[in-house]
Order: C-alpha cells, then sequence, then structure tokens
C-alpha cells in the first residue's frame, strides 16, 4: 500500500479537499462551500472516508485554515478556529473534529504558511529559507518562512492587518476592515476595491486608476515586510492577483520606495524574479495542505 494524504484548503468561502500525494499525483479532488461548521466538516470527512475505501489506506490530513486559527501545538485550543468574525466559526476544533473523525494525524496552520509551504516544497520557494507568501483576495493575509521554518510567535503573523500611509485627498475611502478601518486588508484586499470603486473588482478595466492605487498600497506592504523579515522571494497569490498586469506596476513601485536602499541584485536588477505569482497556480493551497499532512508524519 502506498502513502495517501489529504489536505484541506480551509477557505471562508469555499473548502477545497484532495488526496495525493504531490502536483503529479493529485488522486480526486472535491470543493464545496464554507457552511454551518457541522456540515461543512462532515463533508470533508466523508469525501476522506471514501477516497480511504478507494485507496486503501489514509496515512495524515493536512489543514490550511482562514482564521485567526490557533496553530500552538502545546496549546489546549490547538487546531481551532478562534475569533474570526466568520458567523459560526469562532471556537470550531478544526483539526481535532477531523483528526478524531478519521483517527489519522492533523497538520494544522493557517491557510497562507500552508500555501507558503506548498510552493517551498514545489513551486516558487524551492530552495529558499526565508520568503514571504501574500494572498489578496477576500483578505490579505502573508506567511512564509524565516531560517527555514513557517512563521509563527505569539500566535502567527497578520500581515494582512499591518497600517500603511494613507493620504485622504488621494484616496478619500476610509477602509473596510472592520477592527482598523485603513490597514493594509481595509485598504487594498478585492472587497475593499469594489466598494472604494463602486463595482466588483474584477470588473475594473485595466487601464482603470484603481490599479495603480492597489500597486502603490501593495508596494507600501512590500517595502514594509522587506525591511523587516529580509525576505529571499515574495509570493503573490489570491484573486486580485488575477490582474496580471499588476505585477510590473508592483515591482517599479517596490524600487521606487525602497529608493535604493536596499543593496541586493535581486531587488536591483531581478526584480521580475523576486516579486512573483505563484508557482503552483490556484493549487499552491491544497497541495500545501498535503505537505503539512507529510510534515505531521514526517
Ligand atoms: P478567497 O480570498 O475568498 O479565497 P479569492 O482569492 O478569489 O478568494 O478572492 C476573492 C476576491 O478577489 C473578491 O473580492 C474579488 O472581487 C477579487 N477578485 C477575484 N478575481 C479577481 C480578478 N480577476 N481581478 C480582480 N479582483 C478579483
Ligand atoms: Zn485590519
Amino acid at each position: 500500500m502506498s502513502e495517501l494524504y489529504g489536505g484541506i484548503e480551509a477557505g471562508g468561502t469555499k473548502f477545497v479537499c484532495a488526496v495525493g500525494t504531490g502536483p503529479d499525483d493529485i488522486r480526486a479532488e472535491v470543493r464545496f462551500p464554507t457552511e454551518e461548521p457541522e456540515q461543512t466538516m462532515a463533508q470533508a470527512v466523508a469525501f476522506f472516508a471514501e477516497q480511504r475505501r478507494k485507496e486503501g489506506g489514509l496515512t495524515a490530513v493536512g489543514i490550511s485554515a482562514f482564521g485567526p486559527i490557533d496553530p500552538n501545538p502545546e496549546s489546549p485550543t490547538f487546531g481551532y478556529i478562534t475569533t474570526t468574525p466568520k458567523a459560526g466559526w469562532a471556537n470550531t476544533d478544526l483539526a481535532g473534529t477531523i483528526g478524531r473523525a478519521l483517527g489519522v494525524p492533523v497538520g494544522f496552520d493557517t491557510d497562507v504558511n500552508g500555501a507558503a509551504l506548498g510552493e517551498w516544497r514545489w513551486g516558487a520557494a524551492q530552495g529558499l529559507r526565508n520568503f514571504v507568501y501574500f494572498t489578496v483576495g477576500t483578505g490579505i493575509g502573508g506567511g512564509g518562512m524565516v531560517n527555514g521554518r513557517l512563521m509563527h510567535g505569539l500566535i502567527h503573523p497578520e500581515m494582512g492587518h499591518m497600517r500603511l500611509p494613507r493620504n485622504p485627498e488621494q484616496d478619500p475611502f476610509a477602509g473596510s476592515c472592520p477592527y482598523h478601518g485603513d490597514c493594509f486588508e481595509g485598504l487594498a484586499a478585492g472587497p475593499a476595491i469594489g466598494k472604494r470603486w463602486g463595482q466588483p473588482a474584477e470588473t475594473l478595466p485595466p487601464d482603470h486608476p484603481a490599479w495603480d492605487l492597489e500597486a502603490h498600497y501593495l508596494a507600501m506592504a512590500l517595502h514594509n515586510v522587506i525591511t523587516v523579515l529580509s525576505p529571499e522571494r515574495i509570493i503573490m497569490g489570491g484573486g486580485v492577483m488575477g490582474q496580471a498586469h499588476i505585477f510590473p506596476l508592483l515591482r517599479q513601485k517596490v524600487q521606487q520606495s525602497l529608493n535604493g536602499y536596499v543593496q541586493a541584485a535581486a531587488i536591483l536588477h531581478n526584480i521580475d524574479d523576486f516579486i512573483v505569482p505563484p508557482g503552483l497556480g490556484s493549487l499552491a493551497g491544497v497541495l500545501g495542505s498535503i505537505a503539512l499532512a507529510q510534515q505531521a508524519v514526517g
């Protein structure tokens, strides 16, 4: 019997579950909307139970979850989604419920750390010991590795909630974060773009001024992350980054903002290879979860 791992990308809008061992070996995948916790977790368990019957085994499951979460294995609430504003999901024992139902070890981390691990194993962060993975979608999250280890700490980084300078004359939109107003997520996540300009972000044409402003805020955040963490690469994923034309603009604005101060060839000369889209595309999350499962037993 060969090893088989399960991965869950537990998002605030949808769950993606898959079984396999890596990018060239995804045996099955299913996606369903994130509804009530009991029902949603039962759907995931049912999928893995069926795959186990078909494949003859299931070694471990990995979960990359929307948060905030408790990723500390020493904590009594390890594996929980903790203070999320998402209705019904606060204080949900996600990893424990799934692990007990299936009787397998569970790897558990934030959605962005999961995706970062996937990118490190098989994607755009191979061979790196310090890098950052951002998602810019319904919310903004950032994770990654420092000195070869996924970033944890007091809890886990909340890079989407860093504060950025906003010039109210250039951008009167006060920001949409329920906790901070004009933090990074409040200014630059998909819903903030939609509210600022009065139409969904994906309907704004490439020459709309929204994108120059978006690239500006992204560049401010990347300036901060580069100066704080000194990453060797920054991977930018999530729905909003589907606007491929943001990348050249963002790279240029990061160079302008740093103003030659960080003397690294990666920034001064090879920035196309420094700020990049995910190597695994939209599969980073679920593949990263499979990598978390492998890490949980390896
Ligand atoms: P989630 O964050 O829920 O996992 P996504 O990463 O797809 O999902 O992010 C959804 C957000 O991204 C929405 O606010 C949507 O308006 C925005 N979005 C999705 N696709 C695009 C696109 N091609 N261009 C700009 N914005 C997009
Ligand atoms: Zn915030």
